[in-house]
Order: structure tokens, then C-alpha cells, then sequence
């Protein structure tokens, strides 16, 4: 090589590394918007609730038949001039809360129990109507919207159909789960074929809460203790957990769940578990290729929906690392303006924040607008 040549490939190197950092930045400024904070930046939030009117006319159909039902009761005599069905519009005044709060997209799901309390026919119906309006809104607004698709795990073969269509047709980013069915988890076989989609499709399952089942009825049924106060990550910690000790994902070793409310209290238990884990070995548990915990730093993303507290976030940092966390409100159910003050104001250096308040959702749900 002469020197000229030498010159002109140094000048390609200089100049290549030149374009990287303004691509990072452009990037990062892609859909930057101002805090109340006063801080710019681009921010996703990734489990933000919607629900339309067929959801809420079957929900209060269900509601006046079992008004005692912990999920369902709490629809009773909604209407959708109801303050929280207002909320959970797909439109309403979402696009405006987003704008004054600096909030870049939300990551969009059907809210809970989603189609999981009605009957295969309703549930599989239901999925679709709800998948559609979604990826509807999306095409309008790319932007400001992605969106989890919802399926009926009581016919897990339709389930599948579903989860292909939402990812190959309607270019949704992954797909959500409220907790149980029926009294049922995922860890069963007989939902594994869902699982196996899940992989195939590299999309994520957002295990989303909802209250403990039937079964699990009277020790919840006082204080309001079957909902966010306590019933909701006891019942989806416990899916979880019942996931990893099955077995699953030796089976999937690709499968990406998602857990919110800062990982359903599974981070702070994540010793124990091992250690109880290697106590219980070959006897109450079976013999796993990977330990427990290790495979929830493999396997789960989680996200700080509805836990505004920055010792949970710097423990959560410190225990999975930074890449499996992410930023998320829980909207309508939680207010806009505190869940940004608390990012904005996390005590984290600036790659940390881009992380948590966009990287991981882009590399998680395949956001790419
Ligand atoms: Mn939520």
C-alpha cells in the first residue's frame, strides 16, 4: 500500500468514525421531546393500558352475571364516559398526556384481564378486534405507537395463528399475557405451543397482572388484597417462578419474558431461590440446566411500571444489569407526570438513562420508528 492509499483509507476511517456518533445522536434525538423537568429526551413507555368498546360491553356483561369475581366485579356499571375508560381510550386525550409529559410512544396492551375471563370463541374474537384497532392506530401514528398482541391461551391452537398474524400481518412488537387462565399458568404443557410461537417469532410475552384466581379466593378476598396492593405480583411472581422451575426454558432458551412493576418482587428473591433451588434439587424440584436465577437475568426483561422508587431501580441495576430494565408508566392506572419525573431524575449516568428510557425498548419489541 502507498501512502496515498494509506491516506484515503485513513480519511474513509476519520470519516466513518465521525458519521457513528452523529448517527448515535440522531438516534437518540429521534422523537427527543421536553419534560416537565425540562429535560429533552426520547422516551418509551412499555405497558401502557388501552381497552375498546367490545371489551368494555363483554366486561360488563361478565360483571352484572359474577359481580363478586375479583377482576371482573370491578367493571360493574362502567361506562365509557366511566373516568378510567376515558383513560383507556385508544385515542382520547392519550396523545396530549403523552405530549405535555415530553412521552415519546407508548408500548400499547389490552388491559387486564384482557380476553382471559371469557370463553375460547369470545377470547379468540376478541384478540383479533382488539389486535386490529391497535395496529390501526400504530398506522397512523408509527411514531407514537407500538403495541403488544393479545391472544386467547384457552385455545392455544388459535393463540398461535393469532401470534403469527400480529407479528407477519399487522407488525405488532410482541404480545402480552394477563397472569393466569382459569386458574392456569404457562408453565402447563399444553400452552407450551404458545411459548414455542413466541420463540419462533423472537417476539416477547409481557406477563402482565392480574388478581389471584378462584382457587386462590378467600386469603386475598379482605383489604382489597387481591389487587396492585398486594394480589397482583404475588399471582404474577408466582407464574413466573412456576415458569423457570418447570423447566421452560431449557426448553425455549430464547423465550423473552417481560414482568413489570420492577420484576413482580422476584429481583429481591433471587438468592433464595437459587439456594432453595439447589436444596430442593432432584426431590420437590426438578433438575434444571440452568439455575434459577440465572435464567431470569437470561430470559426476563422487566419494567419500573407502578414502582417509583430509585433504591428499587439502583438494586434492580445492580442485580440484572441495565440492559434488562425498562422504563414504563402502567397508564391510565398511574399518573404521567411523576412516572417521568422519576426517570428523569434517576441517579444514573446518561448511557444508563438512554437504556432505560428507550434502548432496551427498541431492542426488546423491535421498535425501529
Ligand atoms: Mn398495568
Amino acid at each position: 500500500m502507498d501512502r496515498r492509499e494509506f491516506l484515503g483509507m485513513s480519511a474513509a476511517a476519520v470519516a466513518s468514525a465521525a458519521a457513528a456518533p452523529a448517527h448515535a445522536a440522531q438516534s437518540a434525538q429521534r422523537g427527543a421531546m421536553k419534560s416537565a423537568t425540562g429535560k429533552v429526551f426520547r422516551r418509551i413507555a412499555t405497558e401502557e393500558a388501552f381497552s375498546i368498546p367490545e371489551q368494555l360491553e363483554l366486561m360488563t356483561a361478565a360483571a352484572r352475571a359474577m359481580p363478586d369475581h375479583f377482576d371482573v366485579g370491578a367493571w360493574l356499571g362502567r361506562t365509557a364516559e366511566s373516568p378510567i375508560q376515558k383513560g383507556l381510550a385508544l385515542e382520547g386525550d392519550r396523545l396530549k398526556v403523552m405530549d405535555e409529559n415530553g412521552v415519546t410512544m407508548h408500548v400499547l396492551s389490552l388491559t387486564s384481564p384482557g380476553v382471559q375471563v371469557f370463553d375460547a370463541d369470545t377470547a379468540v374474537w376478541l384478540a383479533q378486534v382488539a389486535n386490529d384497532r391497535m395496529a390501526e392506530l400504530i398506522s397512523r401514528y408509527p411514531n407514537r405507537f407500538a403495541g403488544l398482541a393479545s391472544f386467547a391461551p384457552q385455545d392455544p391452537k388459535r393463540a398461535v395463528k393469532e401470534m403469527e398474524r400480529a407479528v407477519n400481518e399487522l407488525k405488532l412488537h410482541g404480545f402480552v399475557v394477563n397472569s393466569h387462565t382459569n386458574g392456569e399458568y404457562l408453565d402447563d404443557p399444553k400452552f407450551w405451543p404458545i411459548l414455542e410461537a413466541a420463540e419462533a417469532l423472537d417476539r416477547a410475552i409481557y406477563i402482565h397482572p392480574r388478581s389471584p384466581s378462584d382457587l386462590m379466593r378467600e386469603p386475598y378476598a379482605k383489604y382489597g388484597l387481591d389487587k396492585a396492593i398486594w394480589g397482583y405480583q404475588a399471582e404474577t411472581g408466582l407464574h413466573a417462578v412456576r415458569m423457570i422451575l418447570a423447566g421452560v426454558f431449557d426448553r425455549f432458551p430464547k423465550l423473552k419474558i417481560v414482568l413489570g412493576h420492577m420484576g413482580e418482587s422476584i429481583p429481591y428473591n433471587l438468592w433464595r431461590l437459587n439456594y432453595m433451588y439447589h436444596n430442593h434439587k432432584g426431590r420437590r424440584s426438578p433438575v434444571l440446566k440452568t439455575d434459577p436465577a440465572d435464567t431470569f437475568k437470561r430470559n426476563f426483561v422487566i419494567t419500573t411500571s407502578g414502582v417509583e422508587s430509585h433504591a428499587v431501580l439502583k438494586y434492580c441495576i445492580e442485580v440484572l444489569g441495565v440492559d434488562n430494565i425498562m422504563w414504563a408508566i402502567d397508564y391510565p392506572y398511574q399518573p404521567t407526570t411523576p412516572a417521568v419525573k422519576f426517570m428523569d431524575t434517576a441517579p444514573v449516568s446518561q448511557q444508563d438513562l438512554e437504556k432505560l428510557y428507550f434502548r432496551n425498548a427498541e431492542r426488546v419489541f423491535h421498535i425501529t420508528t
